[in-house]
């Protein structure tokens, strides 16, 4: 399998996508945490039919490629990205009402869509209100807070195989559990979901309530600094004897700590903010030294819940990097 897109290759992708194939994108300029190389070639589809038949067309082409939303937990590597990279973002962004359910594309902006829903008086994604993000990423993550996962909302997911293949996903098949779901392994792209509300409130309520989490949100999380959320998951048998990652890592010293311009937060210690230019190889470092540490304090692991990306698209848990990636010392 040869990684690099051949220029016949672009060309025939460029023809079937017009206006949707960005070439050398910067991704510190467009990445969230605004760390990594340039990446070849970033395409963006614009609904379901073309995703499947860009797919196809790079699955039967023998071209490997990733998918990714806005960013928002993913760090890039330093030499950025060889293999195609398709973005599902603003492209695909519409939505329907009606009267228990809520269908969605997946590059539809998740502080958007949680808005319509309780627009509509629909209970339950409240705790949504703030998380930056993609529909479909927040699926693929089964993000949430409040240790609420955006699964338990999802009626269908309609995703494209490798070969472009169109599926309809049932809630059970998609495999939701806390922070995952099947589609961070089984390599379909997530492209529609529909969401259905057993629970209706007067939206006021609802609103005031999303207010609240947002009030929260903005006193406890870093806002100015580029970062990419926590960036470890709370691992229940340390959080039981010493509190969540936060307060762990806080109580051992790192807040202000840093490497290069990869610095642990002075607001929360589970975020790693990047002061101007920091490098994937500092933030990676940083992660390694406070695991090794919280490890020897706790006798327990803790797992990234920041995901890296490779040049050649390989995305593994940030804790998972091979040492040769990571900044000396
Ligand atoms: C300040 C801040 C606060 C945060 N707070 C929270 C929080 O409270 N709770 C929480 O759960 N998360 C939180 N996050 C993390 C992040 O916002 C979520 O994980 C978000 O849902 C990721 O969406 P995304 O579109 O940015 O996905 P990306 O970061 O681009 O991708 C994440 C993963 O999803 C995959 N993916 C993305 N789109 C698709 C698709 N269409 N089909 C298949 N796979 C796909 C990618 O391959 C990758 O593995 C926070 C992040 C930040 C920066």
């Amino acid at each position: 399998m040869n990684p690099l897109l051949q220029p016949h290759q672009l060309n025939e992708i460029k023809k079937n996508l017009p206006g949707g194939v960005v070439e050398n994108a910067d991704l510190s300029e467009m990445s969230r945490w605004k760390i990594g190389g340039s990446a070849d070639c970033l395409i963006r589809p614009s609904g379901t039919e073309d995703v499947a038949r860009l797919v196809s067309y790079l699955t039967a082409q023998d071209i490997p490629f990733i998918v990714i939303g806005s960013t928002s937990n993913l760090l890039f590597a330093d030499e950025g990205l060889r293999i195609p990279c398709i973005q599902i973002g603003d492209k695909m962004c519409d939505f329907r009402e009606s009267d228990d359910t809520l269908w969605g594309q997946s590059g539809i902006w998740m502080p958007f869509f949680a808005r319509k829903a309780a627009q509509n008086g629909f209970s339950g994604i409240e705790h949504t209100a703030g998380i930056p993000g993609t529909l479909g990423g927040l699926i693929c993550m089964n993000g949430g807070s409040q240790r609420k996962g955006i699964g338990s909302h999802i009626e269908t997911v309609t995703a494209v195989a490798p070969d472009g293949e169109i599926k309809e996903f049932s809630r059970e098949e998609c495999g939701f559990a806390y922070r995952t779901s099947v589609f961070q392994e089984n390599g379909y792209i997530i492209t529609e979901a529909l969401l259905r509300f057993t629970e209706r409130r007067p939206y006021q309520e609802i609103r005031d309530e999303m207010l609240e989490i947002l009030i929260s949100r903005r006193k406890k999380f870093p806002q100015k600094l580029p970062n990419c959320g926590s960036t470890f998951i709370s691992n229940p048998q340390i959080y039981v004897k010493y509190g969540p990652p936060g307060k762990v890592i806080e109580d051992l010293g790192y807040k202000g700590f840093r490497k290069g311009d990869a610095v642990v937060s002075e607001e929360h210690a589970n975020f790693i903010n990047n002061e101007g230019n920091a490098k994937a190889a500092d933030v990676l470092w940083l992660i390694r030294k406070i695991r090794k540490d919280v490890e020897n304090k706790t006798g327990f692991e803790m797992k990234a819940e920041v995901k890296f990306i490779d040049q050649f698209g390989v995305i593994k848990p940030a804790h998972l990097v091979d040492d040769h990636v990571i900044a000396d010392s």
